[in-house]
């Protein structure tokens, strides 16, 4: 199935790609597991954050051969501090000539500049690969139930369409793997955040079990504010992996007991015209 998220694996290293994007040459993606990896002690053993305990050398190397797939490096990854916000930030010539790589305060990112790969980490979390193939112009957006409540996908469209004239009904939407609603049992702080959103009415919440406690659907509710903004549904690719439901491929911080843990990477770029990459 093309329009599948499949689990490849090039030069060694097991990773997560959509069939139909790499088939179009436009954009290079990909999404880690926790398999491939350097590091072998606390977290087996593909960790690509900082977060979990791991190395940092190590961590480090880990970015280098997931990005060495497409033929990239650490220098030319660029990533949001990731503060379950709504900020999107947009990566043009600007910052690439002054080195920026680092986007403080910023959830999601965007460009149209060949020489950024985008990147963006999380352990449940989701995260959402945006392309526009006929500007082109690509994304990616770091969504939990706060950015998912705060509608951040809706911002990446909207900036999508208004800095690059990007048509709604040509943006394709690659999700990655997260946790299911089978397994997002979430309290009052979650609820709340969803009855107050101005998206509320697409926020997916499920009642399961006699204690009636809810579940939070993250991709489907994800899904129906991309939809609201005019993305086609046949453009938003899914899945249906759970990163606390299979633990021999994904870290999950909810799967860890809530103790700290590896993070996954996902990351896009543009390719250069006539790349064999
Ligand atoms: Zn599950």
């Amino acid at each position: 199935m093309q329009d599948k998220l499949q689990l490849t694996e090039r030069k060694n290293i097991p990773f997560f790609s959509l069939p139909l994007w790499e088939k179009t040459k436009i954009c290079g993606h990909g999404f880690s597991s926790r398999l491939g990896g350097v590091g072998v002690e606390r977290t087996i053993s593909f960790d690509m954050g900082f977060k979990g305990g791991e190395n940092p050398s190590r961590v480090l190397e880990n970015r280098e051969r997931f990005l060495a797939i497409w033929g990239k490096n650490n220098s030319v990854l660029c990533t949001g501090e990731q503060v379950h916000g709504r900020r999107v930030s947009i990566i043009g010539r600007e910052e690439l000539l002054a080195g920026r790589r680092a986007f403080p305060k910023t959830d999601a990112l965007v460009t149209a500049e060949r020489k950024a790969v985008l990147g963006a980490f999380c352990a449940d979390c989701l995260l959402v690969f945006f392309l526009e193939p006929s500007v082109p112009v690509v994304g990616i957006a770091h969504a939990g139930w706060r950015g998912t409540c705060k509608g951040i996908v809706s911002r990446v469209v909207r900036i999508m369409k208004r800095q690059f004239a990007a048509d709604p009904q040509k943006i394709q939407v690659l999700m990655s793997p997260s946790i299911g609603a089978c397994c997002y049992e979430i309290g009052v702080e979650v609820i709340e955040c969803c009855r107050r959103s101005s998206w509320k009415e697409e926020m997916v919440l499920y009642p399961a079990g006699k204690s009636g406690h809810l579940y939070f659907d993250l991709r489907a509710s994800n899904r129906n504010v991309l939809m609201k903004e005019g993305i086609k549904s046949n453009h938003i690719f899914g899945n249906d992996f759970c990163t606390k439901c299979d633990s021999s491929l994904f870290y999950s911080y909810r799967g860890s007991g809530g103790k700290i843990t590896g993070s996954h990477m996902g990351i896009i770029f543009l390719r250069d015209t006539g790349s064999d990459h």
